[in-house]
């Protein structure tokens, strides 16, 4: 039975997901942005929350953990350093699994963003939380971890199968867009950051993404066949990506 995932955004940028596993009822929140819009929609809903997943210690990622089980009593899993702001019930880390009712959570580790930082696959349905490692066209700012940690990261997310869904915890896919195509000239990518351009101006949301999607498109994936234009060529692809990163890091598009 799948997985059901239902998305809305949150806080400036954010996307909260409330998933649902269909035969057994039991339901998860990704992350917890916004304590009030997330029990709002529970309610509307209609569901009753078992699982809060963290995927890293940030607040607007599990700033809503205490309000939440305060009213709803869920568990809340994730990774040590989510400690530093909040109560866990469970520490997971890179290899471990996490069961909601039928559907298992395969924790990735995806440090770089935040030392500690991993993501959640759901291999049976192709579903992926990548909290803020990966996103459309993007990844995210090196506050704690090395480009070389970043790098490996990414790499596990995209050995993840082409169709995977990709779940990012911000909607940043139009400048995303403006900066991948200052150092990147290929047709896969104008071709995405125009229908990128056009779904934003139409209020839609550009998540979730696939994995396949961003092998193709995104320039922190792409970092070794963009080495020459970000003046890397010759390097070590963890390298090529540190000069992706460092140029995003500058961008003023
Ligand atoms: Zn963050
Ligand atoms: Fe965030």
């Amino acid at each position: 039975m799948p997985l059901t995932v239902h998305q809305f955004p949150c806080l400036s940028d954010n996307y909260a997901f409330l998933v649902r596993d269909e035969a057994t009822g039991k339901t998860a929140c990704i992350d917890t942005p916004e304590s009030g819009a997330i029990l709002r929609e529970l309610d509307s809903l209609g569901w009753d929350l078992d699982l809060i997943l963290n995927t890293h210690w940030h607040p607007d990622h599990a700033g809503g953990n205490a309000d939440i089980k305060a009213i709803t009593g869920a568990t809340i899993v994730g990774p040590h350093e989510v400690t530093r702001i909040s109560h866990l019930d469970r520490e997971v880390a890179g290899g471990d699994t996490v069961q909601l009712g039928e559907t298992t959570f395969q924790v990735i580790e995806s440090g770089g963003h935040t030392l500690g930082h991993i993501a959640y696959f759901d291999a049976a349905d192709r579903i992926a939380f990548v909290g803020d490692t990966l996103f459309a066209l993007g990844c995210g700012r090196l506050f704690e971890g090395t480009p070389e940690q970043m790098w490996d990261s990414l790499q596990r997310l995209a050995a993840l199968p082409d169709e995977t869904t990709v779940y990012c915890a911000h909607e940043y896919t139009a400048s995303n867009a403006r900066f991948a195509l200052s150092v990147d000239a290929s047709a896969a990518l104008k071709a995405r950051a125009d229908e990128v351009f056009a779904a934003r101006e139409r209020g839609e949301w550009t998540v979730p993404t696939t994995i396949g999607l961003e092998k193709a498109t995104n320039p922190f994936l792409r970092a070794p066949a963009l080495a020459e234009r970000v003046g890397a060529s010759g390097e070590p692809d963890a390298r090529a990506f540190a000069a992706v990163r460092a140029a995003k890091d500058v961008f003023k598009g």
